[in-house]
């Protein structure tokens, strides 16, 4: 079969021919309808220094997935061949102590696909069954496979369990994942959704994701803007997604006494805060989100997506045959892209 591989420790992947897996006890074996691109996939082509630490090539990339279950390994249970599957990619023991305390998302031993062990970005892949999610049937393949990144951003605007509804919510970042969050937070009854970018393009997808307000952080403060949209009071409601220490620090000067935020932005260094006056006085409520809860997170996205509730579809801006992957790669790598899917 064909695949997308990390072959060597440099810049790039490589498609190679190889042999098609074939499912272990409690593996099933899908054939893939497609596969999107995730920024961590990004991360591993440019092969910048925390790729670097953590990939040990030779291994295929990608992890976000749908596909169509071809061989049960022994012992699978509770699938059959011909069910479009999505796949939770942390890849739990079970045993540990996260994993027996219901976090089985933060898993001790935790393997992501893609990262520490063979990915999707190929014709064929294998996967746990304990981590295979049955889709509906008729279910586009490419919005199956985008329920990982979407998960996120259920997990990011329901933690804490606050009501949304009524709320005026900030989301920092309008890459794919702030821009589902916009829309997700719009469909729990938001009633005003902010959303900050520097790229205007990534903007006018969140506002076609349902965002009310569309603020561009190169050119206005973001602060200011928010207090302006909210009497003066500020966001019920931060969901930092962009990895930006200044949106950090914008979105908590933005945020209102006794706030809730959820940070899912990953920092490529640590980031200086106001803690005083932006946290500790401002009684602010900070939840750090990590995957998707498995799998009370599949059930809502499914629920949101199947139940017609969020149109993800605007957020996909890019489909490629496989053998095309350098175009949707680069697309990702300049901002003029929003989901990118590779299809085998
Ligand atoms: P992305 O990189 O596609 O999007 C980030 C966006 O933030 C970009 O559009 C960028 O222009 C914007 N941005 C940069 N600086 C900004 C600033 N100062 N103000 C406002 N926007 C700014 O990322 P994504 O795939 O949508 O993921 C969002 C974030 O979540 C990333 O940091 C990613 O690494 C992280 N992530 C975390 C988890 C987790 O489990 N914690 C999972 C997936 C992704
Ligand atoms: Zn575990």
């Amino acid at each position: 079969m064909k695949a997308l591989f990390k072959s060597k420790s440099q810049r790039g992947l490589e498609l190679l021919d190889v042999e098609k897996p074939s499912p272990k006890k409690g593996e099933v074996l899908v054939k893939v309808k497609a596969a999107s691109i995730c920024g961590t996939d990004l991360h591993i082509y440019e092969w910048n220094e925390w790729a670097q630490n953590r990939i040990k090539p030779p291994l295929i990339a990608g992890h976000e997935v749908a596909g169509e279950i071809v061989e049960l390994g022994e012992g699978v249970k509770g699938f059959g061949k011909g069910d479009l599957v999505s796949a939770e990619t942390h890849v739990y023991c079970g045993k540990c102590f996260q994993c027996l305390s219901g976090n089985r998302h933060v898993c001790e031993t935790m393997k992501i696909f893609g990262v520490d062990i063979d990915g999707v970005f190929a014709e064929y892949a294998v996967i746990p069954a304990q981590n295979a999610w049955k889709n509906p049937k008729g279910m586009k393949p490419e919005i199956a496979a985008i329920q990982e990144p979407f998960g996120n951003a259920v997990h990011s605007v329901f933690a804490g369990g606050d009501r949304i509804d009524g709320s005026t919510v900030l989301i920092t970042g309008a890459g794919p994942i702030g821009c589902f969050a916009a829309g997700i937070a719009k469909a729990a009854g938001a009633k005003k959704v902010i959303v900050s970018d520097l790229n205007d393009f990534r903007l006018s997808l969140a506002g076609k994701m349902k965002a009310d307000i569309l603020v561009n952080a190169q050119n206005e403060n973001l602060a200011e803007c928010v207090k302006k949209e909210t009497n003066g009071r500020g966001a019920d409601i931060f969901i930092e997604m962009s990895g930006s220490g200044a949106a950090l620090n914008d979105g908590l000067k933005s945020l209102r006494v006794g706030g809730r935020v959820s940070i899912l932005g990953v920092f490529n260094k640590p980031v200086a805060l106001d803690v005083t006056n932006d946290i500790v006085f401002k009684y602010a409520r900070i939840f750090g989100i990590n995957g998707r809860l498995i799998f009370d997170t599949w059930k809502k996205t499914s629920e949101l997506i199947n139940k017609k509730l969020v149109d993800p579809s605007p957020v996909i801006t890019h489909r490629f045959p496989l053998k095309d992957f350098e175009e949707g790669f680069s697309l990702l790598e300049h901002g003029k892209a929003g989901k990118v899917v590779l299809v085998p």
